[in-house]
């Protein structure tokens, strides 16, 4: 087993699980707790790639299990079905997370730091703040990068007055142009071409659950829908594999637009009914536009919830 306390946040990582994980670090270490140590759970993403590049920092090491009684820290997540291999077998020390709680239960205390923010990192500024912790450049700009990420440059819903202040002051640590530099991180993100439609479908891809009704719920963000859209076929294939091999009911492929903030849904599955009642849209060609879409925490996700909910009642 793992001597230190491995950190991380979840599977299919995106900048705030990584950059919230190695803040994490950081933040303990100044706290004098010096045993913890970040991993991740998948392959870093192009934006995430952009931003570590950028700082010159190497990716933390990748983990696939853990042992049993393996002393754990979650960032970014808290449901057991996003986390790790023998998740329910190690011991949890502590969540930071901006989710909803579910799926998830511990044997014993923990802390548990939830925030309804729009990043992880912002609890973590915060957290600095409160335990008088100097905060530096590298942490900044990891910070700063995950809120730029998660809010889509402040323009995502789930933002808050929060996340708005923490990016204003970090920005000036990190002695970065919001603008610029989070324009040229995102944009570093939307670069698919290399990717096969397999490795797409499941770059930011989320597995649900509600009333057992399983559906996955997959992101890729762009700067133009109509050049993701060209891939629809092979897109559909991968889509329709990923639903046999997990047995889903429904895959919503979520193709966002990050210049104008609007989405295009590709749905597949038995029930996609469900997204159709949801969002009040008729699917044409499995696709629906979703105009001023963008976040699957905030805006997909609720209602796809709360129309299975409904479902089940009537
Ligand atoms: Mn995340
Ligand atoms: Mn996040």
């Amino acid at each position: 087993m793992e001597e230190k306390v491995l950190i991380f946040g979840h599977k299919n990582p995106d900048t705030d699980t990584i950059c919230s994980s190695l803040v994490k670090e950081i933040l303990d270490k100044k706290n004098g707790e010096s045993d913890t140590k970040a991993v991740r759970l998948g392959n870093l993403n192009k934006e995430t790639q952009y931003v570590l590049k950028y700082l010159g920092m190497e990716a933390p090491e990748l983990i696939k299990k853990v042992e049993e009684g393996q002393k754990v820290i979650l960032v970014d997540h808290n449901e057991f079905g996003q986390s790790v291999e023998g998740i329910e077998k190690a011991k949890i020390l502590s969540v930071t997370d901006h989710h909803r709680i579910a799926n998830f239960e511990t044997a014993e205390p923990l802390y548990y730091n939830a925030k309804p923010y729009g990043c992880t990192s912002t609890i973590l500024f915060e957290e600095f703040k409160q335990k008088g912790l100097e905060i530096e450049k590298k942490e900044a700009v990891l910070m700063a990068s995950a809120i730029i990420s998660d809010t889509l440059l402040l323009k995502s819903p789930t933002t808050t007055k929060q996340d708005r202040k923490a990016l204003e002051e970090l920005a000036k640590i990190a002695k970065i142009e919001v603008n610029q530099y989070g324009m040229e991180m995102l944009k570093a993100g939307t670069n698919l071409e290399d990717f096969t439609a397999k490795e797409l479908v499941n770059l930011d891809a989320k597995s649900l659950e509600k009333d057992e009704i399983k559906f996955v719920i997959a992101q890729v963000n762009t700067v133009s829908i109509q050049e993701v859209l060209k891939r629809q076929e092979e897109l559909e294939t991968a889509m329709n594999e990923e639903i046999v091999k997990k047995g889903l009911h429904i895959f919503v492929l979520a193709i966002t637009d990050i210049l104008d903030s609007n989405t295009e849904i590709m749905v597949l599955g038995e029930k996609s009914e469900i997204v159709e009642k949801a969002f009040s849209v008729n699917l044409e060609n499995n696709c629906a536009f979703l105009e001023g879409v963008v976040s699957r925490k905030k805006q997909l996700l609720p209602n796809i919830d709360k129309t299975i909910g409904n479902e089940e009642l009537a």
